[in-house]
């Protein structure tokens, strides 16, 4: 398979102390280096650290901001601003107001932990995305970590347990994540992205006192992996705009990196005159193969328009699609006597 771009790996929808986390941007970049991050993107609640972005030693750190029209009550509709430089009032303003804004600054955004599932036991508000007749935004934050974790805390049993080892909890996207996201992509252009939503707090349970899902166990558990279309220089201003470009157009994939790194893991359709990667479009022209190579076995399955249409267990799938369609690509490993979600591609859109 040809290589075509750069990956870079990174953590996107984080707190620090700007809003509701337990740590500076400073010391979130130490943690992220020592977690082997290549960019991290920092999104605090209705907060804009103006002016923090930057290389901090081998990490860059880029600033955007998790907005939610504070008059909901339980605070659903939160988005995920990026590419913007400064504060996006989310009090009084409508989810479609907020992503209006976002995109007025010349900013794009994407709809953050879009269902939830939060058992009594939590005493947490679910928060998911309830305005689905919002328009103008880039895409859905199709895995949060946490959103995902909370889901299974239904008794102080599995609680303790889980806290103490997370993945024997985690298992994958919410199915009815995936199920929005495929009926989007039938529409548009829907470009996805892992969130982790560390805050690094500390958390009393029963006898336990300890960080929830500290920030380098977040780090190195779900990331976002970006095929740039070209190399970092540490330009602040040409990184940013490489990382963004990256995201904004579904260069990228999700990856639970914690059941085995998922670096070098690719999926590229061709067609007689042109290859396509994640996030691109491709003309039918009669037939396009696809393949996927995987960097450690899996189950890889190949999904048109939100159907499994082929499936392998190993480190390569091909396939030669013979319709016009949107095709995704999942990996699923066995990990503690489960099949657990491990690599979703963004697609690849074959037109007719
Ligand atoms: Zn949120
Ligand atoms: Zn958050």
């Amino acid at each position: 398979m040809t290589e075509v771009a750069r990956e870079y790996i990174g953590s996107i929808h984080l707190h620090t102390t700007s809003s509701d986390g337990a740590a500076s941007h400073l010391e979130v970049a130490g943690v992220a280096a020592q977690a082997g991050l290549d960019f991290l993107i920092v999104t605090d609640h209705n907060a804009f650290a103006n002016g923090l972005d930057g290389w901090y030693g081998d990490v860059l750190l880029l600033v955007g901001e998790e907005i939610n029209d504070s008059r909901l009550d339980p605070a659903a509709n939160h988005y995920l601003a990026l590419d913007i430089n400064r504060h996006v009032p989310g009090d009084s303003a409508s989810s479609q107001e907020i992503i209006d804004a976002v995109s007025a600054q010349g900013g794009f955004g994407f709809i953050a932990h879009p269902f939830e599932h939060s058992p009594p036991f939590t005493k947490e508000p679910e928060l998911p995305w309830i305005d689905w007749q919002v328009t103008g935004y880039t895409g859905l934050e199709i895995w949060n970590y946490m959103s995902e974790f909370k889901s299974y805390l239904r008794d102080l049993p599995r609680a303790l347990s889980f806290i103490l080892f997370p993945q024997a909890a985690i298992t994958g996207p919410f199915p009815e994540t995936l199920a929005k996201w495929d009926e989007l992509l039938l529409r548009q252009r829907t470009a996805a992205i892992s969130g982790t939503d560390a805050h690094g707090n500390i958390y009393r349970l029963g006898p336990l006192r300890r960080a929830l899902l500290p920030y380098e166990h977040c780090f190195k558990a779900l990331r976002t992996h970006i095929l740039a279309s070209e190399p970092l220089n540490r330009d602040l201003e040409h990184d940013r705009e490489v990382v963004h470009a990256a995201l904004k157009g579904g260069r990228s994939f999700v990856a639970y990196d914690a059941i085995g790194d998922a670096t070098g893991f690719r999926f590229q359709g061709r067609n007689d005159q042109t290859t396509a990667t994640v996030g691109g479009e491709i003309s039918l022209a009669g037939e396009v193969d696809f393949e996927i190579e995987a960097p450690l076995r899996a189950d890889l399955r190949l999904l048109r328009d939100g159907l499994v249409v082929a499936q392998q267990r190993g480190k390569s799938l091909r396939h030669t699609a013979r319709e016009a369609g949107v095709y995704r690509v999942e990996a699923h490993r066995r990990c503690l006597l489960k099949s657990r979600g491990w690599v979703f591609t963004n697609p690849i859109y074959v037109r007719l």
